[in-house]
C-alpha cells in the first residue's frame, strides 16, 4: 500500500462525501436524492464495509496468536497485558475527565429543559422497554456474566458470532499452546505465519482498490442523512463533545507518543491516516481492525505487541466513547436541573470506563451503553433520546479518537518492551 497516495485518495474522497452528503442532505425530500442514496451511496458504502469485516476474525484469531507466539514467554506476556490494561484504563479515565470538565464549564444543556419534554424522549422510552424485555441486551450485562462471557465454551461460535474477547481469549490459549508444544507445533505455526502473509495481502490490496470509493460511499450516505437539524439545537453539546476529543487527540496522545514513546506524534497521526479515516467513515472500531494493524507495522511497532494491543483495544479501549458519555451525563443533568454531587461524578467516571470496556467496537453501541452510566446517577436513560439524531456524526469521530488510542498504546508498549522482545528473540 503506498500509504503517501492512498492517505490523500482517501482523504479526497472523504471531504467529497462530506460535502456532496451536506448538499444531498438539504434536498432529502427529493426522489432522486432518496434513490442515489440508498442504491449509490449505501451499496458502494456496506460492499466497501463487508469486504473489511469478512477479514476481520481471521485476522483477530490469526494475528493474536502469532503474537503471543512472537512474545515467548507467557511471563512477558503477562506484564505486557498488564501494561496495556493500565495504559487503557488510564486514558479513558482522563478522557472523561476532560469530557465532564468542559461539560461542567461550558454548560451545554443550561436553559434547555424544554427538550425532555420533545417526541425524541418519548419514543426512546419505548426503545429502552423494549431493549428491557430482551435478556442479552449490552447495557445489561451484569459483572459476573461478563466475567464468564470472556471464556467461549464454542470457539466457532464465538467467530460466527464476532465475540470478539472470546476470539482474543482463545487466541492466546492456543499460542501458549504453540509455545509449550514447541517444535511439535511448528507447522502449525508456520501454516498461520503464512494465512498472516495472505491476509495481509488482502487487506492492501481492498484498501488500495476499494478504500477511496468505499470511504466516499459511507461518508456521503452518513451525511445526506445526517441530523444537521438537531445539530443547531443541541450545537454546544456537539460542540464540546468534538473540542474534549481534538483536546484527547491531540494533547494526551501527542504528549504520550512524545514523552513516553519518544517518537513524533506528527509521524504517528500521519502514518494512522488510512486508519483514522476508516474509522471515521466506518463508526466502527473492529471493522478498521486489519487496516490500523497494518499502519502501526508500518510505524515500525513489534508486530507481536501491536496484534494483541490493538485487537484488545478495539474491543475494550473506548476513549471516544468515554468522552461522548461524560458530556452526554453533565447535558442531560443540566438539561434535567439536577447538579450531580462530586460523589456523582466520580461515579459517572468509573461506570463509564466500566461501560466503554463492555461497548462492542460497532456503530452505535457507545450510546446504548450511556443508559448504564446515567442509571448509575439517577437520571432518565429515556433522555438518550435527544441526542440520538446527531450521534452518528459523533459516534463517527469518537471511532476515529478509539482506534488512535489503541495505536498510541500499541507503539508506546512496543518501544518499553523493545529490549525484552530482542533478547527472548536472539535467544530463540
Ligand atoms: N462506534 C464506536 C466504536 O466502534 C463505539 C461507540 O461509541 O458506539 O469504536
Amino acid at each position: 500500500m503506498k500509504t503517501k497516495h492512498l492517505s490523500v485518495k482517501i482523504v479526497v474522497a472523504l471531504v467529497l462525501g462530506i460535502a456532496i452528503g451536506s448538499i444531498f442532505n438539504m434536498f432529502s425530500d427529493s426522489l432522486f436524492v432518496e434513490n442515489i442514496d440508498k442504491y449509490v451511496f449505501n451499496v458502494i458504502g456496506q460492499i466497501f464495509l463487508n469486504l473489511i469485516f469478512m477479514l476481520v476474525v481471521p485476522v483477530v484469531f490469526v494475528s493474536i496468536v502469532l503474537g503471543v507466539v512472537g512474545v515467548g514467554d507467557p511471563k512477558l506476556l503477562g506484564g505486557i497485558g498488564l501494561k496495556t490494561i493500565t495504559f487503557f484504563l488510564t486514558t479513558t479515565a482522563i478522557a472523561i475527565i476532560i469530557g465532564i470538565t468542559l461539560a461542567t464549564i461550558l454548560q451545554p444543556g443550561s436553559g434547555k429543559s424544554e427538550l425532555l419534554k420533545s417526541d425524541d424522549v418519548s419514543s426512546y422510552k419505548q426503545t429502552l422497554n423494549k431493549e428491557n424485555s430482551a435478556q442479552d441486551s449490552p447495557a445489561k450485562q451484569t459483572f459476573d456474566q461478563t466475567l464468564i462471557n470472556l471464556f467461549p465454551k464454542n470457539p466457532l461460535q464465538a467467530m460466527a458470532t464476532e465475540n470478539m474477547l472470546q476470539i482474543i481469549t482463545f487466541a492466546i490459549f492456543i499460542g501458549v499452546g504453540i509455545i509449550m508444544v514447541g517444535a511439535k507445533a511448528q507447522l502449525i505455526h508456520k501454516f498461520l505465519d503464512q494465512t498472516n502473509e495472505v491476509l495481509m495481502y488482502i487487506v492492501t490490496m481492498i484498501m488500495s482498490v476499494f478504500a477511496p470509493i468505499g470511504t466516499f460511499g459511507l461518508v456521503a450516505h452518513a451525511f445526506t442523512g445526517a441530523g444537521f437539524g438537531a445539530i443547531q439545537q443541541l450545537g454546544m453539546y456537539f460542540f464540546i463533545v468534538l473540542l474534549a476529543l481534538a483536546i484527547h487527540f491531540f494533547v494526551v496522545y501527542g504528549a504520550a507518543i512524545k514523552f513516553i514513546a519518544k517518537s513524533s506524534p506528527l509521524k504517528f497521526f500521519k502514518e494512522f491516516i488510512p486508519a483514522i479515516t476508516l474509522g471515521f467513515s466506518a463508526s466502527s472500531s473492529t471493522a478498521t481492525l486489519p487496516v490500523s494493524l497494518e499502519c502501526t507495522k508500518k510505524m515500525g511497532v513489534k508486530r507481536e505487541i501491536a496484534s494483541f494491543v490493538q485487537p484488545l483495544g478495539a474491543t475494550i479501549n473506548m476513549d471516544g466513547t468515554a468522552i461522548m458519555q461524560g458530556v452526554a451525563t453533565i447535558f442531560i443533568a443540566q438539561i434535567s436541573g439536577v447538579t450531580l454531587t462530586f460523589g456523582q461524578i466520580v461515579t459517572v467516571v468509573v461506570i463509564a470506563v466500566v461501560a466503554s470496556i463492555g461497548t462492542a467496537g460497532v456503530p452505535g453501541v457507545g450510546l446504548i451503553m450511556l443508559a448504564m452510566v446515567l442509571n448509575a446517577v439517577g437520571l432518565d436513560p429515556a433522555a438518550i433520546g435527544i441526542i440520538l439524531g446527531i450521534d452518528r456524526l459523533l459516534d463517527m469521530t469518537r471511532t476515529s479518537v478509539n482506534i488512535t488510542g489503541d495505536a498510541a498504546c500499541a507503539l508506546i508498549i512496543s518501544k518499553s518492551e523493545d529490549k525484552k522482545l530482542a533478547t527472548i528473540n536472539s535467544k530463540n
